[in-house]
């Protein structure tokens, strides 16, 4: 089966009611006919239910669904896109291990890396995403795992998974992808070596903005170590949102056609306004790291990323003058979205520490939704105008 089919045919099996669409298992925990059944269910030699902290059937329908569009062989669901990086972590680092990521990262993904892990005695460091070449001589003989994430969030640089693939198998180290920006139907990081596979499937999983979830895929054996843990301490996802999510499931191959073309429209557009350093789309030729962005990448995703030459108070008079786009911390929705890095998720950071992971600062991200995109384009502009 294609994986648009498998989002769609893969399902629970059905209740005695003979429904068509899944139920919604509000329960929990589950029942046993006798004291053998339950014995055998906690020696883990069946698959039956036991409570929803471990397993539920809409969690298992979705994780089932993310498992085969990632080309995975196995999963475990969790509340968040954060539980699921962080659950990540603590399954399978240990005191003396050392953790190699990007130093462009997702920003609470940095939180947990830079203040949590050194509290756990786990090391780490980071290679920045334009030197791809830093890889191999900042790997220490105690490196456990390497994280990135591709494209990055909000600067959209491309790391080449291939070459972490190759290196990560060499060095027997655990390469862990987080493929929230390119979805199962943009990128397959397992096809280029990726031993897991992080999700927020909060952005576009979901892709209406309604419910927070995370997931995470890959080998069986380390999956098995996710699982032991997050058991144990509780992120589970709900079995409403898990319900919700694989319902979205459904529509993302043909959501995420239209959210790229759209966005390589709107970058094809903008790019050499008067108003604008760059424009920045895997996508587009001009993309520093294009060559890549095409070998690993089934279109550019829907985020696009431009630089207002009036820097700071640009942005900010960018985002006032806009009409319909919304001001709002989610990505990956059918409603667009833009935001200014610079003065709200990245204002903490110095100048200069903003400068080193490419947030200058008129930087202007679009989360490219599924309006009209000549509705789309027509209030960019006009907001650039007064800019
Ligand atoms: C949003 C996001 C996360 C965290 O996901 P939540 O569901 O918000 O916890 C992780 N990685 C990337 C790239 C994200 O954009």
């Amino acid at each position: 089966m294609h994986p648009s089919t498998k989002a769609i045919r893969t399902q629970i099996n059905r209740t005695d009611e003979m429904e068509h669409a899944t139920p919604m298992f509000l329960t929990s925990s589950f029942c046993f006919d006798n004291a053998e059944d339950m014995r055998a269910a906690f020696a883990d030699e069946s698959d039956d239910n036991i409570y929803s902290r471990f397993s539920n059937p809409n969690v298992n329908e979705f994780t089932d669904k993310m498992v085969a569009l990632e080309g995975a062989e196995g999963g475990f669901a969790t509340a968040s896109g954060m539980s699921a990086v962080f659950g990540a972590f603590m399954a399978l680092l240990k005191k003396g291990d050392h953790l190699l990521s990007c130093s462009s990262i997702f920003g609470s993904t940095h939180t947990v890396i830079k203040k949590y892990l050194p509290n756990f005695g786990i090391e780490y460091s980071y290679v920045a995403a334009d030197k791809p070449g830093d890889w191999e001589a900042a790997i220490r003989p105690n490196t456990k795992m390497i994280y990135v994430e591709t494209p990055t969030n909000p600067g959209l640089e491309v790391i080449d998974l291939e070459m972490l693939g190759a290196l990560a198998k060499k060095h027997n180290i655990i390469l862990n992808v987080d493929n929230c920006f390119a979805t199962p139907f943009g990128q397959r990081p397992i096809e280029y070596g990726a031993d897991l596979v992080v999700h927020s499937a909060t952005k576009w999983i979901d892709g209406q903005g309604r419910v927070l979830g995370g997931v995470i895929v890959g080998k069986k054996e380390l999956i098995h170590e996710i699982y032991l843990f997050c058991r144990s301490t509780g992120p589970a996802l709900s079995p409403f949102n898990a319900w919700v999510l694989s319902k979205s499931l459904e529509t993302l191959d043909v959501r995420m056609e239209r959210h790229a073309k759209n966005a390589l429209a709107i970058a094809t557009t903008l790019e050499g306004h008067e108003k604008l350093s760059f424009v920045r789309y895997p996508f587009l030729n001009s993309h520093p790291q294009h060559e890549i962005a095409i070998k690993q990448m089934k279109n550019g995703g829907g985020i696009v990323c431009f630089e207002l030459k009036g820097g700071l108070d640009s942005g900010r008079n960018f985002l006032n003058n806009l009409k319909m786009l919304s001001l709002t911390a989610n990505l990956g929705d059918t409603r667009s979205i833009a935001s200014h890095p610079a003065s709200t998720t990245h204002a903490k950071l110095t100048e200069e520490e903003r400068r080193s992971v490419n947030i200058t600062p008129g930087l202007i991200r679009i989360s490219v939704g599924l309006e009209h995109v000549d509705d789309i384009l027509a209030d960019i502009l006009q907001a650039l105008d007064k800019s």
